[in-house]
């Protein structure tokens, strides 16, 4: 269950201070210590895992049934007028804690220091190639 030097299972025990969001069984709610912006929240899983490659279905659908609620919760205490759920995984992907986490971010302007732009390409893909991207993909799922 717990994982030895993992900074989030140290979290969960106590072990580590953390500003409490929300807990039950499953799941465990903190503010993110660097509060990109205000109310930046962390939702993790009680149960060790990685990341998204090793979490079984049960322990995500555990978790992200909580994060709609917590969601909200931030909504109606910050009134932000956006919001953002983010899951880094892998050091390329941003990920520097090893226990599975969704950010929960509240927007407030395109200026509160929080930034997910990405270069559309659109226009360089035929639907036949989209196909076969996804036929690719799709192969793969077991
Ligand atoms: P990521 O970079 O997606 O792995 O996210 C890890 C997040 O954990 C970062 O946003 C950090 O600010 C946050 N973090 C690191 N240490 C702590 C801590 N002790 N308490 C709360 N949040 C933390
Ligand atoms: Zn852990």
């Amino acid at each position: 269950m717990k994982h030895d030097d993992c900074l989030f299972c140290k979290i969960i025990e106590g072990e580590i201070p953390s500003a409490k969001v929300y807990e039950d069984d499953h799941v465990y709610a903190f503010m993110d210590i660097s509060q990109v912006t205000t109310g930046h929240t962390l939702v993790i899983p009680k149960v060790h895992t990685r990341d998204i490659y090793e979490t079984p279905a049960d322990v995500a659908g555990e978790l992200f049934a909580r994060v709609p609620k917590i969601a909200q919760a931030i909504k109606e205490a910050y009134n932000p007028v956006g919001m953002n759920l983010l899951n880094n995984n892998e050091i390329m992907a941003g990920q520097s804690v090893f226990h599975l986490h969704i950010h929960i971010i509240p927007r407030y302007s395109d200026e509160d220091g929080f930034d997910a732009k990405w270069i559309t390409r659109n226009d360089e893909f035929s639907m036949e190639e989209l196909k076969e991207i996804a036929e690719k993909i799709s192969s793969s799922i077991n």
